[in-house]
């Protein structure tokens, strides 16, 4: 504290990301990284293009990664929004598009950024409870509101809703914007992308943290009606005219271009993750439906909590949520590679037997 702080500061609580041990031997399985990296492509045109040219500022509105975007998603180059990791574009629509007279809605189990963000520009939000199966009940969204955000599948349960289910509430809801953030969507997860076109209120949040490999170069895009976007580059342009830099404008455009690298390695963490479903269920865990890259589970006898630290004493990073209390006995286990998910496994029967 300090008398020199803003009266915004004073009030703000921020967000505590997961832990980024400074110990490399860990097996770390706690922020959904994804276990295969990057393309070599990717890692060929970063290392092509740092040259003399970083010298200069790189293109403000980052046109040629959009239209990569655009391209590949069938949409337009002015339906896309490129920003600094997909957090920044989610805080980027929050001030945008959902700062209005209403409170805004998002589930009580969900991303906690959202608060965050709605502190910090002093938004109004209403959290609406996940049904007793801690899914995402959206009828119980068609209340007024000043907007509504929740990510498709959900976190850090993982429970996906299916496109159908979200068209049939936009049908209903049309007079707010609403935000899917889909940071997990390809793992398993239908997209809603192409519902952009048809709904004017629908933007669609993406990652390039999670399957795209590139956590450390911080790339998110945002889809939707040209108008929401228009919205999106105001505030942009009003922040930072550059959040993207000349060397993830390229690792972009070659993630984008090498598909099959990307569509195999989400594959290889789908099958992982059915695998290591069904161990874990075999030891007594109960494991929530996932379309992510993430299980959330919660064993019959011992607590979250002391799995979480005997874990960490065999050298295993997982993660757990205090809040709020209905999934404090939950652990968080991030799909590593098949070698990381079979020491996680002998430690958990390790754990579990003593
Ligand atoms: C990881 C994550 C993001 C943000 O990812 P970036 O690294 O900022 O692109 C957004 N939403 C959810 C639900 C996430 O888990």
């Amino acid at each position: 504290m300090s008398k020199f702080w803003s009266k915004v500061v004073h009030g703000l609580t921020p967000y505590i990301p997961g832990e980024q041990p400074k110990i490399h031997s860990l097996v770390k399985l706690n922020t959904n990284e994804n276990p295969y990296g990057p393309s070599p492509k990717v890692i060929a045109a970063i290392k092509q293009f740092a040259d003399d040219t970083l010298k200069l500022y790189p293109d403000p509105n980052s046109e040629a990664l959009k239209k990569s975007i655009a391209d590949y998603f069938k949409v337009k180059a002015n339906n896309v929004f490129v920003g600094n990791g997909s957090d920044e574009v989610l805080a980027m629509a929050f001030q945008a598009l959902l700062k209005h007279n209403a409170p805004i809605l998002f589930p009580d189990i969900t991303y906690s950024f959202y608060p965050v963000y709605c502190k910090l520009y002093d938004i109004d939000f209403k959290v609406i409870p996940v049904n007793s199966s801690f899914e995402i009940a959206l009828n119980d969204y068609l209340i007024p509101n000043g907007g509504i955000v929740f990510p498709n599948p959900n976190a850090p349960t993982g429970i996906p809703l299916t496109s159908n289910q979200i068209e049939t509430f936009l049908k209903k809801n049309n007079d707010s914007v609403v935000i899917v953030d889909e940071a997990y969507v390809d793992f398993g997860t239908e997209s809603v992308i192409h519902l952009t076109e048809k709904y004017n209120n629908l933007l669609v949040t993406h990652s390039f943290s999670k399957s795209r490999s590139l956590a450390g170069l911080r790339l998110g895009y945002a889809i939707g009606h040209r108008d929401l976007i228009e919205a999106l580059m105001r505030v942009k342009d009003s922040f930072n005219s550059y959040p993207i830099d000349r060397l993830g404008l390229i690792a972009g455009i070659e993630s984008f271009k090498d598909d099959s690298y990307f569509k195999n390695t989400c594959q290889k963490v789908i099958h992982t993750k059915i695998n290591f479903v069904e161990k874990l269920t075999g030891l007594n865990f109960s494991v929530l439906p996932s379309g992510a890259n993430f299980v959330f589970a919660k064993h019959a006898a011992v607590e979250g909590k002391i799995i979480v630290s005997k874990l960490r004493d065999q050298g295993i990073v997982v993660r757990r949520f205090d809040n709020p209390i209905r999934i404090s006995s939950y652990v968080r286990f991030t799909i590593g590679s098949d070698e990381e998910m079979d020491s996680l496994f002998k430690a958990l029967k390790l754990i579990l037997s003593a």
